[in-house]
């Protein structure tokens, strides 16, 4: 069975357990506490609260139920859900550093990543310098004695650069530090950066993963010893967890994850090849096109491309937006990762500097036919 074919079997729902009376969905446990029967058990669960099910800001089991599905999917050992992807980054950033730790970080990575660590962070004497990703050396130049932790995001959030993540786990174990990955763009159907050497996985599931643009959520990923680690301390002290009724709705969305990715890659594709063509577009960051400088490094660290990327565009801004607006299955909006596709145009560099300044327009190719979306495209340029 090929890797892709195996995860539809990972997402299934478990053979049917006698417990829940045959439902094809977890049900969900809208429970904070569990009671128990005699105090000799009670004692016993106290001691490994996470390993039982004795109140929800710990471990709730529609909550495990996910947690269990997403680890399978992203080959970890163990999983902890949030309520949101922030939560999630911060919970795993926190548990790898402490006062006078430094912290090595892609510098296009998520905007409010890169606020928790340059400047939240510095507030408790942890620093953070920013290193262009695409270059080893910069890595290697960066890393002081005191470095606690390499964070990447492959690919980058606006450009979608990527890094090296078999050399960056080389030389964080190299100098005794823990690598962090926000694995989001990818999810676990293309990437696996576990099995790569890369200590802890972060997504914001609610991006491809919950697939529907009906919650919020996110996910760590690891070790049982990391995880444990995080799961006592900030999944219990800071309480961001993940609610049964949202995970509920995710593990539903889970299941077709498989299904969504084949289709956002083929889609997405086709989108920006045929986007790269355009006479307003200068360039098109997208790791799955052979244009793309890193494309060989992508193919050997994915199994696959997903369909957000972005455009390089020296048109004006308020064409572009114009554009944006005439767009008809293109919707305007942050987030990504459901049903609709979507388009934002920002402005590089500083905005008072004249008309020609570039602008990276970002398109997220949802599940609409492709071709609808190509025509929607050309008639809104058109007219524009
Ligand atoms: C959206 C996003 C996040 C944050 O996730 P939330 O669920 O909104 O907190 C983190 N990383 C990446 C790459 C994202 O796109």
């Amino acid at each position: 069975m090929s890797k892709r074919e195996q995860q539809f079997t990972k997402t299934a729902y478990d053979p049917l357990d006698v417990r829940h009376h045959g439902a094809i969905h977890v049900p969900i446990y809208q429970n904070s506490l569990f009671a128990f029967e005699s105090y000799a058990q009670f004692d016993e669960a106290m001691k490994q609260l996470l390993d039982h099910h004795v109140y929800s800001r710990g471990n709730n089991p529609t909550v495990e139920y996910l947690e269990r599905k997403l680890a399978e999917l992203e080959e970890a050992e163990s999983a902890k859900c949030f309520a949101s992807g922030m939560a999630a980054i911060t919970s795993a950033i926190l548990s790898v550093v402490r006062q006078g730790d430094h912290i090595v970080c892609v510098h296009q990575a998520y905007g409010p990543t890169r606020e928790f660590l340059g400047s939240y962070l510095s507030r408790f004497g942890v620093e953070t310098t920013f290193v262009d990703g695409s270059s080893l050396e910069q890595w290697h130049a960066s890393v002081r004695p005191n470095t606690k932790l390499l964070y990447l995001e492959s690919p980058t959030t606006s450009f979608f650069e990527l890094q090296d993540l078999r050399m960056c786990a080389e030389l964080a174990r190299g100098i005794g530090a823990v690598t962090i990955i926000d694995n989001t763009w990818a999810t676990p159907c293309f990437q696996n950066p576990l099995t790569m050497g890369i200590d802890l996985v972060v997504h914001s599931i609610t991006k491809y993963i919950g697939g529907h643009s009906d919650c919020i959520g996110g996910v760590v990923m690891g070790s049982k010893e990391l995880m444990d680690r995080i799961g006592y301390s900030e999944y219990m002290l800071l309480g961001g967890i993940m609610t049964p009724q949202t995970a509920s709705l995710i593990s539903k969305g889970l299941r077709t994850l498989p299904l969504r990715m084949q289709r956002h890659e083929e889609s997405g594709l086709l989108v920006a090849e045929h986007i790269g063509k355009q006479s307003f577009v200068s360039r098109v960051n997208h790791p799955g096109l052979p244009s793309h400088p890193q494309h060989e490094l992508g193919l050997r660290q994915m199994s696959g491309f997903s369909s957000l990327f972005s455009f390089i565009s020296h048109e004006p801004t308020e064409r572009l937006k114009e554009w944006a607006t005439r767009l008809k299955y293109f919707k305007i909006g942050v987030s990504w990762g459901g049903f609709e596709s979507l388009v934002t145009v920002n402005r590089l560099g500083n905005e008072e500097t004249g008309e020609r300044t570039p602008n990276v327009v970002r398109i997220y190719v949802g599940m609409e036919s492709p071709k609808d979306l190509i025509a929607d495209m050309d008639h809104a340029w058109q007219a524009v």
